[in-house]
Order: structure tokens, then C-alpha cells, then sequence
């Protein structure tokens, strides 16, 4: 047998200490800050966790120009707190969950809005809206053993400098514990997986040639520049 054509390596997104993490799957939580669940129609109050996913292949590293995505006309900057997962399990218990941890980063889960929201309205998948090309931007992997478990401190984006969100990680509805624990209920994690947090208050729309950067206390920012669309 002949393999037909040669499998695409994996994403392999950079360690802030010079190695390597190989990219396995990335699961988003929504609306885990309440005022952003407000801003997107939301009573927080009410919601259990959910999450969506994205492609592996949609992470960019840090310093990246990413294409200005078709179909559509309001693309959006979602700053996040994500989560590297270095060991697997399955029904990982809250208490167990941040032993499964490489490490954290900054990151962007960049949002075809208009998509998004059109879905949601009529009940159909979210893909389109967020499964993107080049839709997650990732800075460097911090391990545990430098930053330890970020559990407050500043999140913060900007937009050609100036301020769009900004936030403190304390935040977050559901922690990096409960979200662990919540995905590992549906599917067992694996190593190279990553989960991208949720975003605060204050999402918005980039056009081409704005500059993006979200920085996350004691970790390495985010940045990239929203470029022309593709056409390859
Ligand atoms: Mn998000």
C-alpha cells in the first residue's frame, strides 16, 4: 500500500522556554466572564459551562499576520487565558484538574461575529462563526513550573494601541479547574490539547491592518495584524 499523499505534521506552538508543544485539539468556553455574557444578550446567573472547538491547524503563533477572513463583514478580537493540557484524563475531578497542566498562555479566539451570531439565532452549529483559518492566535506557552496556576491578574487587549478589553482573571465564571473537569466529562483529554478560556467584556470588530495584542500578567503577549484576505 502506498499512503496516498503526505499527513500534515502537527501545529507545534512554542514553549517560552524554547521547546515545542505539539497542538492536539482546542475546545473555547462561551461567555465565561458574566459582563461579556451580558454584552452577547446573556443572563450569566443561568448558564452551565458549554464549549465549542477549532481546529488544531487554526493556531498562529504570536507575531503572525492573519488573513481577513471571507463571508464576512464584522470579524472579531476575543482575548483569553488558555490552558495547555500535558496529561490525559478522563472525569478529571476539580481537585485533580490543574496537575493535568503544562502550562498558560495569551490568546486570541477570533470570531466571525456576524456568523456566530446568525447561527446561534437559528439554532445551527457554530463552525463557521468560529472555526476560522488562523483563528487562534497563541502566545508562548508558559510551563507551570515558571508562572505556577494563574488564578487573578490583569487580561487586557488593544487595538492599535488603544484599550478594548480589560479584565482580571478572577473573573471567570467558571475557573481553570471547573473547565478542565467539564470538558474532560465529554472527552477524554489528551496531551497537546488546549482550552481557550472565554473572553471579558468588550469584544469588537478589526479591519484590515489593525494591530491586536492581548497581554496577560507574568505571560508572554498575543500580537498579530489583521492582513488582506486570502486568495490562494
Ligand atoms: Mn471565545
Amino acid at each position: 500500500m502506498t499512503q496516498l499523499f503526505e499527513a500534515p505534521a502537527p501545529v507545534l506552538a512554542a514553549t517560552s522556554d524554547g521547546n515545542q508543544f505539539p497542538v492536539r485539539r482546542i475546545f473555547c468556553i462561551g461567555r465565561n466572564y458574566a459582563a461579556h455574557a451580558r454584552e452577547m444578550g446573556r443572563d450569566p446567573d443561568r448558564e452551565a459551562p458549554f464549549f465549542f472547538t477549532k481546529w488544531a491547524e487554526t493556531v498562529v503563533p504570536s507575531g503572525a499576520t492573519i488573513a481577513y477572513p471571507g463571508e464576512t463583514a464584522n470579524f472579531h478580537y476575543e482575548a483569553e487565558l488558555v490552558v495547555a493540557i500535558d496529561k490525559p484524563g478522563r472525569n478529571i475531578a476539580a481537585a485533580d484538574a490543574l496537575g493535568h497542566v503544562y502550562g498558560y498562555a495569551t490568546g486570541l479566539d477570533m470570531t466571525r461575529r456576524d456568523l456566530q451570531l446568525e447561527a446561534r439565532e437559528k439554532g445551527r452549529p457554530w463552525d463557521t462563526g468560529k472555526n476560522v483559518e488562523q483563528s487562534s492566535p497563541l502566545g508562548l506557552i508558559h510551563p507551570v513550573a515558571e508562572v505556577g496556576h494563574p488564578d487573578s491578574g490583569s487580561i487586557r487587549l488593544t487595538v492599535n494601541g488603544a484599550v478594548k478589553q480589560d479584565a482580571d482573571l478572577n473573573e471567570l465564571i467558571w475557573d481553570v479547574q471547573d473547565v478542565i473537569a467539564y470538558v474532560s466529562r465529554f472527552y477524554r483529554l489528551e496531551p497537546g490539547d488546549l482550552i481557550y478560556t472565554g473572553t471579558p467584556a468588550g469584544v469588537g470588530a478589526v479591519v484590515q491592518g489593525d494591530a491586536i495584542v492581548v497581554s496577560i500578567a507574568g505571560l508572554s503577549d498575543c500580537a498579530v495584524t489583521v492582513g488582506a484576505p486570502a486568495n490562494d
